[in-house]
């Protein structure tokens, strides 16, 4: 074979391999861009199915949602879409723009007012939202439809930006809040007059309970007297009688004191909270059960206390009570020794008062909080008012009360104050 003028036959033949050799790159080019397409094409329907289920989803969720929506992808909020529940409570069809913002914004038949202000269109929530990029939290509006109900709505607004973070619209929820409204105003009115019928109660049961132990000094006095002249006519058994009458009219009298306390720990106060110094409460109760502590040979031990804000009496009431039963509940077998501790976490102080006195069976140790409730007889003398006393004040500062113990070897107990 002859090769063409001026090219020498062996360059013409490399040429031509380089030629088939392209030919053959492009054509596995063109195959795995082929195969690149129809993986594109794929995802592509993926998405546009993932999306229409998305879409079907929320229209589902919008449609049937009982919480009032409204939508819109206008800045100025001048086109609002809104869900059959939000459509129910405006009193329109779902189909309306149901923005006040729109042209004719003030033909809509209802009307949205605050404290009975009507609201303009651009201070909506809606509209604020879209217009400062910000969430418009927790609103509360009157709601005045054409058949003139009036609803309460609550809700919340917030903007919704594009692929750009422009702000293009927002979303609003609305909940209808009449009913519950309602019911709080009738809460509080039902709060208010319990509040009130529990002050007269107060202050009946304080009335009658003073008025009761006027007899009773009588009843006192007078047995005394009697118990003079049975002394004179040396008649023992009439000054066994005269003396239990006395000694009853006593310990009703003791009673109806302790009753007396435990209305007042009730009762609000016309005083105003003061800082009390727990110290000084703590010496004056000592100073008051001296003659206890003295016949009980008592140590008794106490750390810096601290001040709380309070009334004082409370504070005496608990301490004298709780100390006070440390020393009448004592083991006349051993020296009597209490310990008054307290420990401060950041919520709360837990104040604690212990004793090595006779201590309470476990089957017991709740109940011994409720008025009246005694585990001991005559024997030794008490109204069974006093840690109803302390559980009463404990409870007004928001506290607890507890005790733990263990009968035969002494008790321990404990109430929190708020810091
Ligand atoms: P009172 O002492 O007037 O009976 P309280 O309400 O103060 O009434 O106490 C109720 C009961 O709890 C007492 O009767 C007693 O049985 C028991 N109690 C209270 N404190 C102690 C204590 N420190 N040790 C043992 N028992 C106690």
């Amino acid at each position: 074979m002859s090769s063409p003028p001026g090219q020498a036959p062996d360059v013409l033949a490399t040429e031509n391999q380089h030629l088939r050799d392209r030919i053959r790159q492009l054509e596995t080019e063109l195959s795995s861009a082929r195969a690149g397409m129809a993986e594109i094409e794929s995802a592509l329907r993926t998405a546009q199915s993932t999306l229409a289920r998305r879409t079907a989803e929320f229209e589902t969720l919008f449609r049937s949602i009982p919480v009032g929506v409204g939508l819109s992808w206008d800045p100025s909020c001048r086109d609002i879409r809104i869900n059959p529940a939000f459509a129910t409570m405006l009193g329109i069809d779902d189909a309306e723009n149901a923005s006040k913002s729109r042209q004719d914004g003030d033909a809509l038949p209802f009307r949205v007012l605050k404290e009975g202000q009507e609201v303009a269109a651009e201070d909506l929530p809606m509209q604020v939202a879209a217009r400062t990029g910000s969430d418009v939290r927790g609103f509360f509006y009157e709601l005045v439809r054409h058949d003139g109900v009036m609803l309460t709505e609550y809700g919340h607004a917030t903007p919704l930006f594009d692929e750009n973070g422009t702000v293009s619209g927002s979303i609003g929820v609305f909940l209808d809040f009449t009913e519950l409204r309602h019911a709080q105003r009738e809460l509080e009115r039902a709060n208010e007059e319990l509040r009130r019928s529990n002050a007269d109660l107060n202050h009946f049961a304080y009335g009658s309970t003073h008025d009761l132990r006027e007899p009773l000094r009588a009843i006192r006095i007078y047995s005394q007297l009697l118990a003079r002249n049975a002394q004179i006519q040396a008649d023992t058994e009439l000054l066994e009688c005269v003396n239990t009458i006395g000694d009853s009219a006593t310990r009703m009298d003791r009673l109806l004191r302790d009753l007396m306390d435990y209305i007042q720990v009730a009762t609000r106060q016309n005083k105003c909270i003061e800082e009390v110094d727990l110290n000084h409460v703590v010496s004056g109760v000592l100073s008051t059960l001296e003659y206890s502590i003295t016949e009980a040979n008592a140590q008794i031990s106490c750390p810096q206390l601290p001040t709380i804000s309070g009334y004082p009496t409370h504070f005496t009431h608990l301490f004298q009570n709780l100390i006070g039963n440390a020393l009448k509940y004592r083991n006349p077998n051993r020296a009597t020794q209490v310990r008054i501790a307290v420990t401060e976490s950041e919520r709360e102080w837990t104040f604690s008062v212990a004793d090595n006195g006779i201590g309470i069976e476990p089957a017991y140790t709740g109940r011994i909080f409720d008025l009246f409730q005694r585990l001991h007889g005559r024997e030794i003398p008490g109204s069974g008012v006093g840690l109803a006393i302390c559980q009463r004040v404990v409870q007004r500062y928001g506290g607890r009360i507890w005790v733990e113990s263990t009968a035969g070897t002494g008790s321990t107990f404990y109430f929190t104050i708020p810091a």
